[in-house]
């Protein structure tokens, strides 16, 4: 078994749709980056990479590269579980907590850990999403930025 943790921030912007775990979420403002600034699911990455010893999705996905730009972080997640399945690792579980002061992301974390789970071709029961508020402190607390935490289990497959 390998463990493995991942942490990413993105900054808060207007006239972009915020998207968290691949999933759409009513705001006033979404999250700017290269691709679609999905700050859990990059996380989640990183944490699967790390776990793998297999360095992290910068790495893997630059963001020099025009074919990663504005494209879904999903559509890469599905590709990290494809290269652990090829290296001999499964997903044990995952464990991710988003730092957002706004809006409420509580209704939203089982669909997020459900879109986790299809990419990775896992159960739901193995992704666990949780959100926090930071009680108005810091970059999150004054909307600027959205930061997630992951860890992530890997398990030997037939070793
Ligand atoms: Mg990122």
């Amino acid at each position: 078994m390998r463990v493995g943790i991942g942490y990413d921030v993105h900054r808060l912007g207007k006239g972009r749709r915020l998207i968290l775990g691949g999933v759409e979420i009513p705001f006033e403002m979404g999250l700017l980056g290269h691709s679609d600034g999905d700050v859990l699911t990059h996380a989640v990455m990183d944490a699967l990479l790390g776990a793998a010893g297999l360095g992290d999705i910068g790495r893997h996905f630059p963001d020099s590269d025009p074919q990663y730009e504005n494209i879904s972080s999903l559509v890469l997640l599905v590709q990290v579980g494809q290269l652990l399945r090829g290296q001999g690792w499964r997903v044990g579980n995952i464990d991710a907590t988003i730092m957002a002061q706004k809006p409420r992301l509580a209704p939203y974390s089982e669909a997020m850990g459900r879109h986790l789970a299809e990419a990775l071709d896992a159960d739901q029961a193995q992704i666990s999403v949780k959100a926090t508020t930071t009680d108005g402190l810091g970059f999150a607390g004054r909307w600027e930025g959205m930061a997630a935490y992951a860890v992530a289990l890997l398990e030997a497959l037939g070793r």
